[in-house]
């Protein structure tokens, strides 16, 4: 009898140990999630335990570990990368009334199984000693022969371009995507090497008059004090490109539930978190990325200063469907 009650109590304490802890895998490598999540166990009582890992790893460690996986919450930065998280049946469909609420149709996946917490444009950086504002506000500029020689760009395989690219593909047809993908390639000042940061100090060390550029990578150098920063942004600007009139290029960063996740009521509770005014105030605040919830208070002058750039519409999910197809294309234009 005191044996069974001892069982019973230890079993509660167990339960109850388990129901307080939520598992993420995350690819976000931002200081400001730090306190995000601090704020998430504050608020709850629920502890997190992250595992930081490039995409591509996180991905491949899901895949492996199966059923047994102890993830719960699975965050990766780009519609492409979630696209093919969810499409290597890695995500679980969610059915939240909170978050269909809080996020726009625009920035999560139709059947939720995914659903995007910031909001980045790929925006174009330049020398405005070489390129006018005006040039610097389409996309075709890239694929200028006028940029011959003039263009810093990464990899053609990064999810950041493939999206970009995938979004051409559906605005303007495939056709139109290739011969634009072809121009830049035609026009690389260098081959294509290291991160959107690189390509803005690129610009202004003279390497080149123009580049693409997540809209955060601009900020954050635009925001620091670093005299080597102030530097840069001293001679390189940043606008934001116009495609086929609907306007710049968005993405997301964003999750979802594991398929096996052993804490599925605390995976909502975290997922729901991240779409509050104060979580989505770490996005943008700290990691100087777009709400995707609108009207939340921030305390960021240069965020705030672009915030109201003309943004395309198009679904995420639409975008990280175009993957490979613009992979295809990538390969064959010679974007390496
Ligand atoms: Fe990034």
């Amino acid at each position: 009898m005191t044996k069974t009650l001892l069982s019973i109590a230890l079993l509660g304490l167990l339960t109850t140990a388990q129901a307080s802890e939520v598992n993420v895998y995350s690819s976000r490598h931002y200081q400001s999630d730090d306190q995000l999540y601090a704020a998430f166990t504050q608020a709850t009582g629920i502890k997190v335990n992250r595992i930081e890992a490039k995409d591509e790893e996180l991905v491949e460690r899901l895949k492996a570990e199966g059923e047994r996986s102890p993830a719960d919450v699975l965050i990766l930065a780009d519609a492409a990368r979630l696209q093919a998280a969810q499409d290597a049946g890695l995500l679980a469909s969610l059915d939240s009334a909170t978050l269909k609420q809080r996020i726009p149709e625009q920035f999560r996946e139709a059947g939720n199984h995914w659903f995007g917490f910031s909001a980045r444009a790929r925006v174009i950086a330049y020398d405005p000693g070489l390129v006018s504002e005006a040039q610097a506000k389409n996309y075709a500029l890239l694929a200028d022969p006028a940029m011959k020689g003039k263009v810093c760009v990464r990899s053609g395989a990064h999810p950041y371009n493939l999206s970009l690219l995938g979004a051409m593909m559906v605005n303007e047809g495939e056709a139109k995507a290739t011969a634009w993908a072809k121009g830049v390639v035609d026009n690389l000042a260098r081959k294509p090497k290291g991160g959107d940061t690189d390509q803005i100090r690129a610009i202004a060390a003279g390497d080149c008059a123009v580049a693409l550029t997540n809209s955060y990578y601009y900020l954050r150098l635009a925001r620091s004090s670093k005299p080597e920063d102030e530097k840069v942004i001293e001679r390189v600007k940043m606008a934001f490109p116009d495609m086929a009139g609907k306007g710049s290029h968005v993405n997301v960063s964003g999750g979802g539930m594991a398929t096996n996740a052993p804490h599925p009521a605390e995976a909502v509770k975290l997922l729901e978190f991240l779409a509050t005014d104060e979580a989505q105030a770490y996005f943008a605040n700290g990691n100087n990325e777009f709400t995707v919830v609108a009207g939340v208070k921030l305390d960021n002058p240069e965020l705030n200063a672009v915030a109201n750039f003309k943004a395309d519409v198009l679904n995420a999910a639409a975008i990280g469907a175009k993957r490979n197809e613009a992979a295809k294309i990538m390969d064959m234009v010679g974007w390496k």
